[in-house]
């Protein structure tokens, strides 16, 4: 689409700016974190507000186009070609009330955000490895914690979600005004409407025990069974996860890590540091780590704790979520995504439980919560493209298919196999979700993400 007229008007009435191909600022205001593929739109309409927003709903509905809505672009699925983007990088504003601990998020606003105005009245926002992801687009799909253990899914602690619909309307969604589409936004991510504000409860956290223990390549299946065994011991106020990485030899690593294939145990703690160090001991005792990073430290470093590149880069990647991981699995990790396959894999497999396994105060449609554990499996791209990191991801996957729970919504990256969205849901979830779209969103105007079509009843 050209500057046509309608755009030309719609231009004068968006506070941000209005783009189309050709514009100067057109391709950096396309660009997000994930670098293998980028929205293609007629139009992006850079919002500053929610009525940029309806706006731009409203000149996608009059015109017959998708939408899609980009805040931090790690979470790309199916990129939007002759639609508009709604980029809400401008919309970044954060209001704390540390009297009813809660926070005021808008669209656009990244987790590190939320995390400098939370920590500075001692409190943290449910967020999770990455302080760079947006807080919105993680919340909305579940959003798996670094105290996920102890309070459950981050979409269980949304307050109220401010939002334009399909049929560009403005509202404020709540359990009282809208139970449906409040429960269907928090689990069903993109799907139900754009969100152009959250209201989130923080919890009370001054400090936290957590960091990482680093093994050498000899020891990845004997830390996978010792991590896998220990998690059957430890409290809900301890979550962690093991990754298994192929580290580059590079400067910017750590020089024990550089060139090798490591086994990362990550831990995040609350309690006191005396507390945590005699929760860990079993697993520092297994063997002499390469590097021993656990400490007390405060939840403004929590970044530190998974050590998730901060640039942005080109990667494919899907998850499973396991009842258990049992030796077979061990062997199919290794053997399948281990040091010796030709495809570079990221494996990550985070413990389930505690909160994350009790239904949430006020039900949302984040399901699938009986899974013990999430196994993630993540390649950066290069010039091979994705083919054969994803016909890999998928050996292992069928390879594990006898303990699968299921999939993890946030954890699907670019375009996935309508299956895989599905398997996200339990099947009664999933068919409401369908037919709720047929409510909200007939027309499947919100179709560029991890798509549920509509299904009537
Ligand atoms: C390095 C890395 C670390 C991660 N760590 C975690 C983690 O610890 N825990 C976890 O749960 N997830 C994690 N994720 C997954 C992440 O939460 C999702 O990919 C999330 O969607 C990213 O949001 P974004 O704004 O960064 O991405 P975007 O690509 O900008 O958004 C992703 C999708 O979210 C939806 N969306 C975004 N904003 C809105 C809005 N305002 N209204 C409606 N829909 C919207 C859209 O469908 C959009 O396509 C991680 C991902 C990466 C790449």
């Amino acid at each position: 689409m050209e500057r046509t007229p309608d755009v030309e008007t719609l231009a004068c009435r968006v506070g941000g700016p209005v783009l189309v191909p050709g514009d100067a600022a057109y391709d950096a205001a396309r660009s997000g974190f994930q670098t293998a593929g980028r929205h293609e739109p007629a139009v992006i309409v850079c919002a500053t507000g929610t009525e940029d927003v309806r706006l731009a709903v409203e000149f996608a509905r009059a015109n017959r186009l998708p939408v899609a809505v980009q805040a931090a672009g790690h979470g790309l699925s199916v990129p939007v070609a002759g639609g508009v983007l709604i980029a809400t990088g401008r919309m970044t504003g954060v209001r704390v009330d540390p009297g009813a601990r809660t926070a005021r998020v808008e669209a656009g606003a990244r987790w590190a955000d939320v995390i400098r105005q939370a920590t500075a009245h001692g409190l943290a926002p449910l967020s999770g490895s990455s302080p760079g992801v947006g807080a919105v687009g993680y919340t909305l799909a579940g959003g798996l914690s670094l105290l996920s253990r102890r309070y459950g899914y981050a979409a269980d602690h949304v307050r109220f979600l401010d939002v334009v619909t399909a049929d560009a309307r403005p509202g404020h969604v709540t359990v009282d005004t809208d139970p449906d589409l409040f429960w269907a936004l928090r689990g069903g991510q993109g799907n139900f409407a754009v969100v152009t504000g959250m209201d989130i409860e923080l919890v009370p956290l001054a400090e936290l025990y957590g960091g990482g223990l680093y093994f050498d390549t000899p020891l990845l299946a004997e830390v996978l069974r010792a991590w896998r065994r220990w998690t059957e011991t430890v409290p809900d106020e301890l979550t962690s996860s093991v990754a298994l990485v192929p580290y580059p030899d590079l400067l910017a690593v750590p020089e024990p890590l550089r060139g090798r294939h490591a086994a990362h145990v990550r831990i995040a703690h609350i309690g006191s540091a005396a507390a945590g160090e005699r929760l860990v001991a079993p697993l520092r005792a297994v063997a002499r780590p390469l590097l021993d990073t656990l400490r007390p430290l405060s939840y403004a470093e929590s970044g530190t704790i998974c050590g998730d590149p901060a640039q942005p880069h080109a990667y494919t990647g899907t998850n499973v979520l396991l009842r258990d991981v049992d030796e077979a699995a061990v062997e199919s990790i290794l053997g399948l995504a281990g040091p010796d396959v030709p495809v570079p894999c990221v494996v990550q497999v985070n413990h389930l439980g505690g909160a994350l396994a009790r239904p949430a105060a006020v039900a949302s449609a984040v399901g699938r919560r009986d899974a013990q554990y999430l196994l993630r499996v993540l390649s950066p791209l290069g010039a091979a493209g994705p083919g054969p990191a994803r016909r890999q991801h998928r050996r292992l996957v069928e390879a594990l298919s006898p303990l699968s729970a299921g999939r993890m919504l946030g954890f699907l990256f670019g375009e996935r196999p309508a299956e895989e969205v599905r398997a996200a849901f339990g099947p009664a979830d999933y068919r409401l979700l369908a037919e709720l779209k047929v409510r909200y969103d007939p027309d499947n105007t919100f179709r560029c993400n991890l798509n549920i079509p509509p299904a009537p009843a």
